[in-house]
């Protein structure tokens, strides 16, 4: 087996940016601090840490903006330089809430010029707040940013997927390819002890799924309906930092994962005061999850917890399913069925044509039906459309709609491509991506969509500059 060698990165950009809060983060309170000796120009540090199952040696280059007194610009260059002399990899970090500054273009084009492995990632990234820096981060012509936090330890499995391509690998045997874990694979543990928002646990080859719903829908007559009394019911387990439980068993012969639900809480008999759905429990949960079911009570009332929590279902890219519960108590069943999807249709446009099924947690009718759903938005979710057939239909699209003119110049749409599954993410190119008005963007989207059958799919769509 060949053996992974430690991976050197170093953290550079703007002051302010974050690049020591990273630094701390990734290295936590096993700091070594290495040539930090008081009394010496500290111009760099270095400590070394594990990251979802990544050997690397961090090095933070903040400290050099105050050793020498020249143009930031110098300084940043000579810093970089420094930096590069014992780094493989240059991650240069922007801020996405303040945006893309002109120091941040220029540091850039150097960068690039360099020739040096550059991961870019845009850090403040948590919230609404960074959107828009983030698409102009595209601009930097560094690639697809990677989308972080590192106050809140977001986008820490994006940021080690960013970095797996540079790991070389001692030879031991023979050569062959490089074997490049799956970020699934990582090592949750050694995430969990560095406070990292990594899955918390070693995430198995199982579709995980989770319940969701407000209190009362039936969550825990659905988990016990589901999964029945024989199976195994698995507390905090070796490893995990959190007070997750999950189920295991298999459907049709694929394997289920049944992720921390309210449901399964109450099956366990936690304490009842978790039941209450704190939004940040929920996220924690949907996060978790590869399919999220969200149980309505099919008396009709979609309240706006309802709402919240489909919408950050498909927000953290999540593939939802409704399950409408309580269906054996219904008399007129097509008329709360079409009340229903009409209310989901004006409330929540962007869970549109998202799978709904009617069940009976209670009697255990139509379970077999919503499983069967849960594994085809499983499947939509990890849909990879091939090149050549998205550059057709968006010829198609484009000449449909000719995207619109900004100050008399037309806004070409050049080629688009599949980046990720999981969910499906596409890089739309465009001579001038800022200016893409959002609406076009959503006419994309809902094309693909609907041409490509995936109906409440969470497609996501990056837009990048392409000359
Ligand atoms: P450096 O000069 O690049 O090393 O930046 P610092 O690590 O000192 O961070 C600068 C400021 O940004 C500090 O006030 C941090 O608390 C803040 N910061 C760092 N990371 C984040 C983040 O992910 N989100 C937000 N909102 N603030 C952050
Ligand atoms: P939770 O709070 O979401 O976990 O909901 P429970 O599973 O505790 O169910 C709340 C109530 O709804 C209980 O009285 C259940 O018996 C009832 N219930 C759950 N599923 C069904 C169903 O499919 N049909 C009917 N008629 N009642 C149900």
């Amino acid at each position: 087996m060949p053996v992974a060698q430690r991976l050197t990165v170093a953290i550079v950009g703007r002051p302010n940016v974050g690049k020591s809060t990273l630094f701390n983060r990734l290295v936590g309170k096993k700091l070594a601090l290495v040539d930090d000796t008081p009394g010496v120009t500290r111009d760099w540090r270095a400590a070394d840490a594990r990251v979802g199952g990544l050997d690397l040696t961090v090095v933070d280059t903040a400290g050099l903006e105050e050793v020498f007194d020249d143009s930031l610009e110098a300084r940043m260059r000579r810093q970089t330089e420094r930096a590069m002399e014992r780094a493989d990899v240059i991650l240069f970090m922007v801020d996405a809430r303040a945006g893309i500054t002109g120091m941040d273009r220029h540091f850039a084009t150097w960068l690039r010029r360099s020739n040096r492995p550059v991961v870019l990632a845009a850090n403040k990234a948590e919230g609404a707040a960074a959107r828009s820096g983030l698409i102009e981060a595209y601009e930097l012509g560094l690639g697809e940013p990677i989308a972080i936090s590192a106050e809140h330890g977001e986008g820490m499995a994006d940021f080690v997927q960013a970095l797996l391509p540079f790991v070389k690998e001692e030879e031991e045997g023979e050569a062959g390819e490089a074997e490049v874990a799956e970020p699934a694979e990582l090592d949750a543990e050694a995430a969990a002890a560095a406070g990292l928002d990594l899955p918390a646990e070693p995430e198995p080859k199982a579709l995980q799924m989770a319940i969701v719903g407000r209190p009362n829908v039936g969550k825990s007559t659905l988990v016990n309906s589901l999964v029945g009394e024989e199976r195994v019911l698995t507390g905090p387990e070796a490893g995990m930092t959190r007070d997750a439980i999950a189920v295991e068993w298999s459907w049709k012969g694929r394997p289920v994962r049944l992720v921390d639900t309210a449901g399964l809480r109450k099956r366990a008999r936690v304490e009842a005061k978790l039941e209450k759905l704190a939004v940040a429990d929920t996220l924690r949960v949907i996060r978790m999850a590869h399919v999220v079911v969200l149980v309505l009570d099919a008396d009709g009332i979609l309240d706006k917890q309802d709402l919240t929590i489909a919408r950050l279902v498909v927000e953290e890219g999540r593939s939802l399913v409704i399950a409408l519960n309580k269906w054996d108590a219904v008399q007129d069943k097509q008329a709360a069925l079409q009340q229903m999807k009409d209310r989901l249709q004006t409330s929540l446009p962007q869970a549109r044509g998202v799978h709904t099924v009617t069940i009976s947690a209670l009697k255990g009718q139509k379970l077999d039906t919503l499983l069967d759903t849960v594994f085809e938005a499983y499947a939509l979710w990890n849909r990879r459309i091939p090149t050549a057939q998205l550059n057709r239909w968006l010829k198609e699209m484009t000449e449909a709609h000719p995207p619109p003119l900004v100050d008399g110049r037309r806004l070409k749409i050049r080629y688009m491509t599949q980046v990720k599954a999981r969910p499906p993410t596409f890089a739309l190119f465009v001579s001038r991506p800022v200016e893409l008005p959002e609406q076009y963007s959503r006419y994309l989207v809902n094309g693909l969509r609907e041409v490509f059958g995936m109906p409440g799919v969470p497609i996501r769509m990056l837009l990048r500059k392409g000359s």
